[in-house]
């Protein structure tokens, strides 16, 4: 008699402590999930912005490495930037 009690309350506890602990873990994970997947969609938005924008670049004829996303000058001779010629790197 003792021990069926003793089961039913091992029982109960398991249980209590599965609602204690997997109810609020399951929330945060589904939250989480939510929000990780939000995350994914802007960045990825963020990204196809950030191709557009730099999808015209100004470049110095001699300095190939100063990249400018207005016209300008070089910062390093002066010369007039140039419109860098799409080199498929996307
Ligand atoms: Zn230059």
């Amino acid at each position: 008699m003792i021990k069926k009690i003793y089961i039913a309350f091992a029982s109960l506890v398991a249980v209590v402590a599965a609602l204690v602990f997997a109810g609020p873990a399951s929330t945060v994970a589904q939250k989480h999930q939510h929000t990780a997947s939000e995350h994914v969609r802007r960045r990825a938005a963020k990204a196809r912005k950030r191709v557009r924008q730099h999808a015209v670049k100004y470049v110095c004829p001699m300095h190939p490495d100063m990249h400018s996303k207005s016209r300008g000058e070089c910062p390093k001779c002066g010369m007039e930037l140039v419109i860098e010629k799409d080199k498929g790197v996307k």
